[in-house]
């Protein structure tokens, strides 16, 4: 296996009508254990530049553990995780895996935005600050800089008359929404979604989708989606990976993985969520 001292030249990486432009995301012979149980094992992908992904598979699959992984919110057992071709984490020198430092690894993390199933706004903090923390103290935006940029996104997502709200005063679907705006609120280059929908009321749900199905159209976010909802992912995914047990059971356009899935076990599945 190839390695490189820099880590800056991801090994073995690019596909067709991508040169010189490393994926958005690679895992590299990635696994993931917590304690005995082995959830990721020898996992390896890449994710390119624009391109929108919706991970599909049972509950337990590791779906989410492998975006937390990338937003670093837990830490890899073993394997290389690679953003726009740098190491992440830990890189291979002289031989060895070496982690990082970890004010290289927040540089990195600061790319990368996530929204949670359960929203995680400060509930302490108006829908604006919310907006407006992470740009003005990790970014150094003026507190101006920061309202204005702040305003457009809620603008966006149709809660501008909400900035001066506190979260609990929202709905679900309008905080998950606020909580979109704040991960937009960094200019992300990759956008992970895990489950947004699954802890709102079903009439909520079709907001926040069509909040993201607009944004999918709009921008050219790298996004990794992790959702039940198999009609949003055929609308905003180019490609969908069903996970069985911490590996991919399969991998490719959505119109022939829900219509035409090569394995039983995908097949199970779909009828059981469609
Ligand atoms: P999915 O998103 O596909 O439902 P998860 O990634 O949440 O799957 O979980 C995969 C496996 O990892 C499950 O067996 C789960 O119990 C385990 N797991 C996830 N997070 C933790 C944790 N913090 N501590 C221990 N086990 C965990």
């Amino acid at each position: 296996m190839p390695s490189t001292d820099s880590g800056l030249t991801a090994p073995g990486s690019t596909g067709p009508g991508s040169v010189g432009s490393d994926p958005a995301i690679r895992f590299q012979d990635v696994e993931k254990r917590f304690g005995d149980n082995v959830v990721l094992k020898n996992l390896n992908f890449s994710v390119q530049p624009g391109e929108r992904v919706t991970l599909i598979g049972p509950s337990g699959s590791g779906k989410t553990t492998i975006l937390r992984l990338i937003m670093t919110l837990e830490s890899l057992t073993d394997g290389f995780i690679y953003i726009n071709g740098s190491p992440l984490t830990h890189e291979e020198r002289n031989g060895r895996r070496t982690a990082l430092p970890p004010r290289e690894v927040r540089r990195k993390t600061r790319q990368i935005g996530m929204v949670f199933q359960q929203f995680n706004l400060f509930p302490n903090m108006t829908v604006a600050e919310n907006l407006i923390e992470a740009p003005m103290h990790v970014l150094g935006m003026s507190k101006a800089d920061a309202l204005a940029k702040a305003r457009g996104l809620l603008d966006k997502v149709g809660l501008a008359d909400k900035e001066n709200e506190h979260p609990s005063r929202l709905s679900g679907g309008q905080q998950q929404r606020v909580a979109i705006a704040r991960a937009l609120a960094m200019d992300p280059e990759i956008l992970l979604l895990d489950e947004v929908t699954s802890a709102l009321d079903p009439e909520l749900v079709d907001d926040v989708l069509n909040v993201l199905r607009r944004l999918a159209g709009e921008t050219d976010i790298t996004m990794l989606i992790v959702t039940h909802e198999m009609q949003f992912a055929k609308d905003v995914s180019q490609r969908v990976m069903m996970f069985d047990n911490g590996a991919i059971l399969e991998d490719g356009p959505p119109e022939e993985i829900f219509t035409n899935p090569r394995h039983e076990r995908t097949a199970k599945f779909l009828s059981a969520v469609l």
